[in-house]
This record gives C-alpha cells, structure tokens and sequence, in this order.
C-alpha cells in the first residue's frame, strides 16, 4: 500500500516494531514542555495506517480506554500494516476534564488548522501533519458532552464507498449518515480523501463498559475487513446489521424545570409519543416532552434540571424502526458484561 517507512516527528518506525513517540505539542506557561503521546505498532508485513484518536474533545475519555485494551490485544502480533494510537489528542482538555482547549475552543472545529492561528489551529495542524496525512484510514472516538448520553452509533459520509464499507463493517445497529462543513477531523481527512469512522457512544467523564466493548469490537472488525487482521474463528458469530439514518433532531425542553424522563435510550418512539415531563418544583405546572418524528432515541440528558430551549433526546429518523429494536438487543447481548464475583482490573468496569 505504502511502501515508504513511517516517520513521525522525524522518528522512522520500522516493520515489526511498536513504540511510543511524544509529538512536541509547545509549552504550557510553567515552561513544562507539553507532547501529545502516540502509540505506533508496525506489522511485520505491509497493510493499511489506521490511525485511532480520541480525547480530541478532552472529556470523552471511553475512547481512551477503548485505545488501551487495543493496543493490549495478542492479536495484533499479526498485524498487517501500522497503527497509529492517539488516546488523547487533547491533553490540555483532559488534564482539566474539559472538553475544550484552554482558550474555550473547540479542538473538532478547527481542523485543518495553521501553523499561525489559535492553539487549537495550531493543534489542528499538527495532528493533520503528523498524523492524518501519513494515514490510509481513521476511527475518532467520542462520546456524548457532559450529562448527555449517546447510543452507541457510527457516523460516517455513507455516499463514499469505502467509508460506507467501513460503517457496515464495523457492527453497531445505528448509523447516522452525514457530510460535514463544521472544521471537524472528519471534513478535513475526507479532504483529503481518507476514509474516516466516528464512533460515538456513552457519557462524557465517565466509563460505559458495553460502549467501550463495542468500540474495541468494532475497531477489530474494521481491521479485519482492511486485511490487517485474519478473520474471526468465530464460525458461530453473528453478524449485526446497521440501520442507516440520513437525518436526526434534538427535541428540546419547552419550559424550564424538572425534567421526568420516561424513555431510555435506544428506545424506539412513535411520532407523539410521551418522551418526559417538565414540571416545576411544586407540581403546579406539568408540560409534557413528545417527538415530533418517529425513530430512536440516539442521546439523551442524564441531567434532570432543564431550562427553556435545552437539548433534551435526540432522535435519529427511521423509516422503519421495528428492525432496529432487533439489532439492538442483539448488540447489547454481545457486549453486556457478565456478572463477576471478584473485581477485575482490565474489565468490566461497572
Ligand atoms: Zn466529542
């Protein structure tokens, strides 16, 4: 595919090999230097670069723990081709558990960034040139921001082929289709012409044991439709099927107040079904939350204290939504941490 050595931030890492490489990411003002980690593994053979990133909003950190337990896979001794681990793009962000750089910018709004804008261009830029453009492939890890929710989901351009192969691939029951022209990595690699995955799923600063299995899974799966790893011995396993939604809402809370909510998620709903109540303190006021449109319910707040005009559920449209709630069950099966009797520490995490 490639046959010129990898070389990040001047370092060459050879066929066979896997190494960990502090990319110079400038000074924080106590002139401690500050580097954005990355794990590289080389397979013996050649193969596809997939680069993995998360924490590129610095809160999201299933996608950290989705990266470790990866990159601990004995699997990957017959890895063919490269990874690139980023786990955490946005250190400034994860040290103060903010989703944002120091300077309230949104690193995912910047791309592709300069050499000469903001830290979060700068930043952009960097993991652009040292990264993005030395990869075939990429999967960006995410979750949903501070007390909301989000169903495991891909997001990708399903009207490029390969994108969409590599959706399918990956095996979550929901797929959102968009193109973006937000300054988000996706844009920029599609920009560039690489195909690129975003795996959404869970609640920011926390873990979510089933989310974090079905990134690790689907990653692997990714890599075995790329080749870069065998096919699954696995003769009994089932194959889960997407649903694709080409569009989604954000129902939002028509009063401020106390929400109730009365669907979870993955929940499907029908156009006007009851989705919670806000009411006030007293119980004087009750106004109900319905859906405008049916569909699934793809995030939610956790947060029941809502003002006027808050994100409450968001739904991504289906036309048929009876085939979902199959896939989804059948997801959560595969994922669903057993019950154990003595604490393990590589998981599940409860
Ligand atoms: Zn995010």
């Amino acid at each position: 595919m490639n046959n010129e050595l990898l070389s990040i931030n001047g370092t060459v890492i050879k066929p066979g090999t896997r190494m960990t490489i502090d990319l110079p990411a400038g000074r924080l003002y106590t002139h401690t230097p500050m580097t954005i980690p990355v794990h590289v593994i080389s397979g013996k053979r050649p193969g596809p670069r997939l680069f993995l990133s998360a924490a590129i909003h610095g809160d999201e950190i299933n996608g950290v723990e989705i990266i470790r337990r990866l990159l601990m896979l004995p699997a990957l001794k017959r890895l063919r081709g490269t990874i690139i681990a980023v786990p955490i793009v946005n250190v400034h962000g994860l040290i103060n558990h903010s989703r944002y750089l120091p300077d309230r910018r949104d690193l995912n709004r910047s791309f592709p960034g300069t050499d000469k804008g903001s830290l979060a261009a700068r930043l952009a830029n960097l993991f652009m040139t040292e990264i993005v453009e030395k990869s075939t492939h990429g999967i960006d890890l995410h979750t949903g921001a501070i007390h909301r929710s989000n169903l495991p989901q891909i997001r990708a351009n399903m009207d490029h082929k390969e994108t969409e192969k590599l959706a399918r691939a990956f095996e979550v029951p929901v797929i959102i289709s968009s193109r973006l022209r937000d300054g988000s990595l996706r844009e920029a690699a599609a920009e560039y012409g690489i195909p690129m995955l975003l795996y959404e799923a869970g609640e920011a600063l926390r873990f979510d044991e089933i989310a974090i299995r079905g990134g690790v899974k689907g990653i692997i799966n990714v890599m075995r439709n790329l080749e870069m790893l065998p096919p699954s011995r696995r003769k009994s396993k089932k194959y889960i099927e997407s649903v694709v939604a080409r569009s989604s809402v954000w129902v939002r809370a028509p009063d401020s107040g106390i929400l109730r909510s009365m669907i979870p998620l993955g929940h499907r709903v029908k156009k006007n079904t009851l989705l919670g109540v806000v009411a006030d303190p007293f119980g004087e006021s009750e106004v109900n939350v319905t859906t405008p449109y049916s569909g699934i319910v793809i995030g939610k707040t956790n947060l029941p204290l809502v003002n006027e005009g808050d994100a409450l559920y968001h739904i991504a449209r289906f036309e048929d939504i009876n085939e979902i709630e199959a896939r989804m069950d059948e997801f959560h099966e595969e994922h669903s941490p057993e019950l154990i009797d003595s604490p393990n520490p590589d998981s599940p995490i409860i």
